[in-house]
């Protein structure tokens, strides 16, 4: 056989579920009695990451850092500016109306706030039947009943509770409604947009073993959109942390707790709750407020709080640069370098 006739030995990596490349979305500032623009709020600016099948991806950042928006932009809740969103061999900003309704029933989201996104004049029963009759997943009402009844026993409600309203439910039972109404049309990919976050600390946990669980059942994939840390390192697979509308680190969770490298990502691991003593970070306060994303600062971002900041931090965006497999860190200090820069360190020294 002809040597460039054999088989290769190096395996094809296999197509992730969602590629995300490049994703802005901008919103305009409006004031004053004749609505005029006065500004732009960089709300998410070129945005990449992928998403593999069955995994989960953990966006974590401060409040108004850009990831709720980036979350929603990637389902097109909020239309993008640019980018692309490859879903199934799709781009989904370039969809059409009728292509985007049927590609819609593979990805679904689940949020902070269960109430406000529950009809509250429909019963449990009509709020995830109804999508199952227009998809077609049940052709008839007592078909959908049945399907329905299933469902909330699998999240944990008594099938009973389908003909009550969203207002005869605790926060929690409310969010398991929310997630029975997300995988009632058996999607691929699931955004979940703070999902716990509103839930009291045991209730937390019984959700999150409950996406869990129904992540190896059905096969999903999960974005989790959260500030909080400790559901980070119990749910997710990889990391990207977001400072003002852009990726600053990008890990497998191992990688990001063990050796987080960007600054800013040292700076909030530090604040994070660790319960082992032998395990706990030195507390890294930062100076200064986050500024307004509708005037970024150039060069890097985290420039005006970042304690080793230097002349050309405030001049040249930083590029992601790899440390280890899969972990990039967006920082001038790790060109060339791949070794962790201890901030609590340097800052004591
Ligand atoms: Fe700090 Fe400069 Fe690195 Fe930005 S690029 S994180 S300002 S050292």
């Amino acid at each position: 056989m002809h040597p460039e006739a054999a088989p290769s030995a190096v395996a094809v990596p296999a197509e992730p579920l969602l590629r995300v490349e490049g994703l802005t979305k901008h919103f305009p500032v409006f004031r004053g009695f004749f609505r005029r623009r006065v500004g732009t709020v960089r709300a998410v600016d070129d945005v990449s990451f992928t998403l593999g099948r069955k995994q989960t991806l953990a966006v974590v950042g401060e409040s108004g850092c850009g990831k709720t928006t980036a979350g929603r932009a990637l389902l097109r809740l909020v239309e993008p500016d640019a980018g692309h969103v490859w879903f199934r061999g799709k781009n989904l900003p370039t969809l059409g109306a009728d292509e985007l309704r049927e590609t819609r029933r593979h990805m679904q989201i689940i949020f902070q706030d269960p109430y406000s996104s529950l009809n509250p004049r429909h019963t449990i029963g009509q709020i995830i039947g109804r999508p199952l009759l227009l998809h077609g997943v049940c052709k008839t009402d007592a078909e959908a009943e049945d399907f329905v009844r299933a469902l909330l026993e699998r999240v944990g409600l008594q099938p009973k509770y389908i003909s009550r309203y969203p207002h005869e439910f605790s926060g929690g039972q409310r969010q398991r409604i929310g997630i029975a109404r997300a995988i009632a049309l058996r999607p691929e990919f699931v955004v979940c947009d703070e999902a716990v976050s509103a839930l009291d600390v045991s209730v937390r946990a019984q959700v999150l073993n409950l996406l869990m669980d129904l992540q190896d059942e059905f096969g999903l994939s999960y974005v989790f959109v959260t500030h909080d840390l400790s559901v980070v390192r119990h749910i997710a697979d990889d990391v990207v942390v977001m400072y003002l509308g852009q990726i600053v680190e990008k890990a497998p969770r191992a990688s990001m707790f063990a050796r987080p490298s960007h600054p800013y990502t040292q700076a909030l691991l530090s604040a994070a709750p660790e319960p082992d003593p032998a395990k706990r970070r030195k507390r890294i306060i930062l100076s200064g407020d986050v500024p307004s994303p509708m005037n970024p600062p150039p060069g890097c971002r985290f420039h005006t709080r970042c304690p080793l900041a230097f002349d050309r931090c405030k001049i040249d965006t930083p590029a992601p640069h790899a440390v280890s497999d899969g972990h990039t860190v967006a920082c001038h200090l790790y060109e060339g370098r791949t070794e962790p820069i201890d901030l609590a360190a340097r800052i004591a020294g």
